[in-house]
């Protein structure tokens, strides 16, 4: 299977070279040549099997003759080595809960796989990680990398301004993983992780991997857990979206034959897919800071892909995605009231997926629908527990990491005090 840039004016890449690269050569993102589907019957009988099992399928499919099946089955198994339920909510919707791995929220599905595709193809030459982080990313790359060997990661985030629970899953990890706290903003760190990158002398020294979200090695991997809401066969679909790395994996899912009616692209404040597809102007914009933080994104970089998966005919991308977007008011009612009202715990994320559910299964009186819930309520403790009005209990994996002594590197927010860094190991 060859990989096609969406700008279509570079070479296509083997999934290899998509791989390392992150973006093409012309700027633009890969995507799989053919999206050939799968028979019905195969699709039906795949969603009853765990994420690690519809990868080992379709992962084969996506991927084939780059990586054995045996060799593919085994690491995603290790990958996807959580749960990933479909909770009943109330009598037409369901949740899919994506945030039952290491650090609570669904980047580690893609995260855990890119880091062991990596491995899987390095041939041993020792590999740096390099990333900037906010706080969730960079927890779940470093959660992902973690013992893999011949890898290294190193994270920069800005000092002071990561949450407590984001800063003890990256720093108190030790081993291949160097987290370091910079002096300065988020984009400092990121102005930094590019200027390595184009440090050409660096680079013959270090070989230096990207590990950000338009990595076809994490969107692959999303691909897979898309097929689990086709338990409930033609099913709505709410998927929380920032980057709409998310909603693309669910769009490539349901040309591979997943019976999906059609999705929600449920955002946050920062909506400009939604008014995308309202007015037909893409206009993307500096973000806004939402209590549903890991989506808060104003130029979407997946908009791209969504764009070439449907030739840039945005009438049929409307027939199959209605968008939808929710305040911060909205948000903290709506999980102050479905706990009351059913019982279930939303963080900000997931009770935008839900929000955009109901919406859409309001207008539609026969439908059923499934939201996909990217976080652990736990992870949004400042914002679900006044919501609801009582504590919530830190899960295990965040309790031991809050207990970890933390390991982190102080830098100034200065390039050669960085390329030095990366060249000491
Ligand atoms: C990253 C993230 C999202 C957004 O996913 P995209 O693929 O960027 O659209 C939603 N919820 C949570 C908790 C996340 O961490």
């Amino acid at each position: 299977m060859r990989w096609l840039s969406t700008r279509g004016a570079a070479p296509p890449a083997s999934f290899i070279d998509a791989l390392f690269s992150g973006a093409a050569p012309d700027g633009g993102l890969y995507l799989p040549e053919r999206l050939d589907p799968l028979p019905p019957a195969r699709v039906r009988e795949l969603t009853g099997f765990t994420a690690a099992e519809i990868g080992a399928v379709v992962g084969a499919q996506l991927l084939d003759g780059d990586i054995s099946p045996e060799e593919l089955s085994a690491l995603v198994s290790d990958a996807l080595n959580f749960p990933i339920p479909l909770v009943q909510v109330t009598d037409r919707a369901w949740a899919l809960e994506l945030f039952h791995g290491p650090t609570l929220a669904f980047k580690d599905v893609g995260a855990r796989v890119q880091a062991r595709l990596l491995h899987h193809f390095t041939d041993g030459t020792p590999l740096t990680i390099l990333v900037a982080t906010s706080g969730d990313t960079g927890s779940a790359v470093a959660q992902a990398f973690h013992g893999v060997p011949d890898t290294r990661v190193v994270v920069l985030y800005p000092r002071g301004q990561v949450s407590d629970v984001q800063e003890a899953q990256m720093a108190s990890l030790g081993g291949n993983i160097l987290a370091v706290a910079v002096d300065g903003t988020f984009d400092d760190c990121q102005r930094l992780v590019k200027q390595a990158f184009a440090d050409d002398q660096l680079r013959t020294h270090v070989w230096l991997t990207p590990a950000n979200s338009i990595n076809v090695g994490r969107l692959l991997p999303q691909v897979f857990y898309h097929f689990i809401p086709g338990r409930i066969p033609d099913a709505i679909v709410s998927v929380p979206s920032g980057n709409f790395g998310n909603l693309t994996a669910g769009l490539i899912a349901r040309r591979l034959g997943v019976p999906v009616s059609r999705f929600i692209a449920a955002t946050n404040v920062n909506d400009v897919v939604p008014e995308y597809l309202r007015t037909g102007r893409y206009e993307p914009r500096a973000s806004v800071r939402t209590v549903a933080n890991a989506m808060d994104v104003g130029a979407p970089n997946n908009f791209e892909r969504m764009q070439t998966l449907y030739g840039g005919d945005i009438e049929a991308l409307r027939r199959d995605v209605s968008g939808a977007a929710y305040d911060d008011a909205r948000v903290v009612a709506e999980i102050s009231r479905v706990y009351r009202q059913h019982g279930y715990l939303l963080d900000p994320h997931g009770a935008i997926a839900w929000l955009g559910l109901q919406d859409a299964l309001a207008q539609a009186p026969d439908a059923k629908g499934v939201f996909l819930a990217t976080a652990h309520p736990a992870k949004f403790r400042e914002v679900v527990e006044p919501a609801i009005g009582r504590t919530v209990p830190l899960p295990d994996v965040l309790e031991e990491a809050l207990a970890r002594p933390r390991i982190s590197r102080n830098l100034a927010a200065s390039y050669p005090d960085l390329e030095s860094l990366l060249r000491e190991f």
